[in-house]
């Protein structure tokens, strides 16, 4: 299994608390999550994002998580795209660390830093992204923040950049939720949008269990796939957790229920690996591990 959406690291997004004690820790009890996380769900391939205001060679705030990624093989680095420094001496230093090749794709966080993805301080990064090979993933759908703007992130407006940039692979981070519609549309008028299914829902276990037994999973499972449908594109979709929102052992289960059986490695695996040419680092035929979630009262 791929999860190719997790931070290892604390964003640092405006209004966004560290989403775990853990970032704070010695280095090796998160190492130690992570692993357990992994072991437990059978992922063997973590995409983690970077954070934000990355300095000196570290443009793109993927250094720690490349330090956690010597102390835990599987796990790749996305860096992050800031269109508020789009100064020469900044982009050349962005190439430069794409050029190392420890970067598997740029991400931009819409709403959370106030530019749509049609701004002009994006241009400079689709340009690298193309020029070295890389997907370019954005944050679309509902903010985790109060001072976060939602207007920004609106899975529509990636249209725009879909269709100005055909060279640009781009992926709608949460398929635009709660706007599943929209993002569809978006998937299925253009070839070059893909989109990841994380954070749809969040919660620990007991959280996933409650949600069941009231019948609200159920209804977003039929809401989510009703969209998914629309795409006509079972190929395009990306599995990933956002750990820590969800375990690794727990939103799979949500995740299979958006799919029919026949596109599950697909989505948990293959189209992942291809997207973001992870050959050499995931091996074939990882069925993802089926998690049965509590309803709480029953064993
Ligand atoms: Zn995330």
């Amino acid at each position: 299994m791929i999860d190719m959406h997790i931070h290892a690291v604390h964003p640092q997004l405006p209004g966004v608390k560290p989403m775990t004690d853990l970032y704070d820790g010695p280095v090796e009890s998160l190492v130690a999550a992570l692993n357990e996380q992994m072991t437990r769900s059978g992922t063997r391939v973590l995409l983690g994002m970077g954070h934000l205001n990355g300095q000196g060679v570290d443009p793109l705030g993927i250094a720690s998580t490349l330090r956690i990624a010597r102390m835990l093989p599987g796990l790749h680095a996305i860096g992050i795209a800031d269109p508020t420094r789009t100064d020469t001496d900044h982009l050349q230093r962005v190439d430069a660390q794409l050029q190392t090749g420890s970067v598997i794709a740029l991400k931009g966080y819409l709403g959370y830093v106030y530019h749509g993805p049609e701004s002009a301080g994006y241009r400079p990064y689709f340009e690298l992204a193309a020029k070295h090979d890389v997907p370019f993933i954005f944050h679309t759908g509902d903010n985790w923040s109060r001072v976060a703007k939602v207007k920004y992130a609106h899975p529509l407006a990636i249209d725009e950049v879909a269709v100005d940039h055909p060279n640009v692979k781009i992926v709608m981070a949460h398929f635009g939720n709660p706007w599943c519609m929209d993002a569809a549309e978006v998937m299925y008028k253009n070839d070059n949008v893909w989109a990841d299914v994380c954070a749809i829902l969040v919660g620990d276990a007991n959280h996933f269990a409650k949600i069941t037994a009231s019948g609200y999973l159920q209804r977003t499972v039929e809401r989510v796939r009703h969209a998914i449908e629309l795409t006509e594109r079972p190929d395009r979709f990306l599995y990933g957790t956002d750990w820590p929102l969800s375990p690794m052992d727990v939103y799979p289960g949500f995740v299979r229920q958006l799919f029919d059986d026949a596109h599950h490695s697909a989505v948990f695996e293959d189209n992942a690996k291809s997207l973001f040419k992870l050959s050499s680092a995931a091996e074939p035929n990882a069925a993802p591990v089926p998690v049965r979630i509590k309803v709480s009262g029953t064993s």
